[in-house]
Parts: structure tokens; sequence; C-alpha cells
């Protein structure tokens, strides 16, 4: 596994595998595999989840408290 050490301490995910950062919440966290599937049962870009439409960011809402997680 590839792991980063940083000096500062920074929020690292749950899943222990990366930062918590928006892009791996929406696009790779492992703990949110089946969360990920419900909201978008197909591949979505981070771009698209981010600045689409009203409807996708309605999705990506919806995940984030699927997920439980704090905006
Ligand atoms: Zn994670």
């Amino acid at each position: 596994m590839n792991r980063k050490f940083k000096l500062a301490p920074s929020p690292s995910c749950a899943c222990g595998q990366e930062d918590q950062t928006a892009e791996h919440i929406l696009q790779r966290c492992p703990l949110l595999d089946e969360e990920r599937k419900e909201v978008w049962p197909s591949p979505t870009p981070l771009q698209t989840k981010l600045y689409g439409s009203r409807q996708e960011l309605e999705k990506t809402t919806t995940f984030i408290t699927s997920a439980g997680l704090i905006v």
C-alpha cells in the first residue's frame, strides 16, 4: 500500500487509506461503496458530482447524508 507520512496532522479517513478529501469520499472510499452504488449506479466523474446540474448536486447531498458525513 502506498502510505504517505505527513508532518502536519491531516484528517485521515476511517478506512485508513487516504485523507478524507471530497474526492476520496465521493469516488474511492471502500467504506462507502454501498452508498455510492445506490446514489450513482454507474461511475460518475467528480466534476459532475461537485459542479454538475442541480439534480446531480442533490445526489451528492443525498450521498453525503446517507454516509453520515458532516457537511
Ligand atoms: Zn476512506
